[in-house]
């Protein structure tokens, strides 16, 4: 079977702009981990734009494990993502992290993160379902592909069809790496069901010199896009520094992706 044969069992999910996510074009959104400021989070905007890309990240609600750590600066950081992709026509999106955040979040994203650490959060799993903004669904870092196909009939059985499924790794026994990345997953869930899948080789990796390696594999695998997280000086990032590509490297990032997507059958946008 060619790839573009596997493909037609994806129903693709069409965003403003003519962006469809699970089409033919591989999506790579990327973007800071959190957003820190204007001037961080428009440096990161302008070099995708120059780059034509289309889909900018960057977390304002932040699910930090430790207390202590920088949380994100919460509606301000919304509506710093939210000009700043405006002014360089780019879509939005961000994480929400309770239910009482789901309004607030989907009035300033395009696209709705639920993270790992909340794949089981029913409450929010179903006032995901009763709005209409696509929702990304990241693969619960100890749940299994049945949990979390599980967890998505919780969103579409509320309404809401628009779902697009992440794979960010799952927790391994080896320290070396952050988390593993699970490519298994992603060709079955691109073989078996109808969601497109795109994969965050940033946490799966938790290593900067790792994430084009895991990126490339998640493309062949058949992913429909990616997730990366991009900072203009990681050594400064107040989250996720080690995994963030230095902003200088996208272009050559996006040139090695090209390649594997082109190889693949599909663009990269
Ligand atoms: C994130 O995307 O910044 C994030 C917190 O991801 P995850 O939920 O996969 O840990
Ligand atoms: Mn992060």
């Amino acid at each position: 079977m060619s790839p573009k044969s596997k493909m037609a069992n994806t129903n693709p999910i069409s965003l403003s702009n003519n962006l469809k996510i699970g089409g033919t074009d591989i999506v790579l959104m990327a973007g800071p981990c959190s957003v820190e400021s204007y001037e961080q989070t428009y440096a990161v905007a302008k070099s995708m734009h120059a780059l034509g890309l289309r889909v900018i990240r960057g977390g304002a609600f932040k699910p930090r494990t430790s207390p202590h750590a920088f949380q994100g600066l919460g509606l301000d950081g919304l509506k710093i993502l939210r000009q700043v992709a405006d002014e360089f026509g780019l879509l939005v999106i961000s994480e929400a992290l309770g239910v009482e955040q789901l309004p607030l979040v989907a009035e300033y994203s395009d696209i709705i993160q639920i993270g790992s650490r909340n794949m089981q959060h029913f409450p929010l799993l179903w006032a995901a379902g009763e709005q209409p903004k696509p929702i990304l669904l990241k693969r619960g870092f100890m749940s299994t592909i049945q949990e979390w196909l599980a967890a998505a009939e919780h969103i579409t059985t509320r309404g809401n069809q628009n779902i697009i499924l992440c794979e960010r790794g799952i927790r391994g026994f080896d320290s070396s790496t952050r988390n593993m990345l699970d490519v298994s997953a992603i060709a079955h869930i691109k073989t078996s069901t109808h969601f497109p899948i795109i994969a965050d080789p940033s946490h799966a990796t938790g290593r900067v010199d790792l994430v084009p390696a895991a990126a490339r594999a998640a493309i062949a695998a058949g992913a429909d896009g990616l997730l990366v997280e991009v900072h203009p000086n990681p050594a400064a990032a107040l989250s996720d520094g080690d995994q963030s590509l230095p902003l200088e490297s996208l272009p050559a990032f996006v040139d090695d992706m090209l390649r594997i997507a082109a190889a693949m059958g599909r663009g990269l946008i």
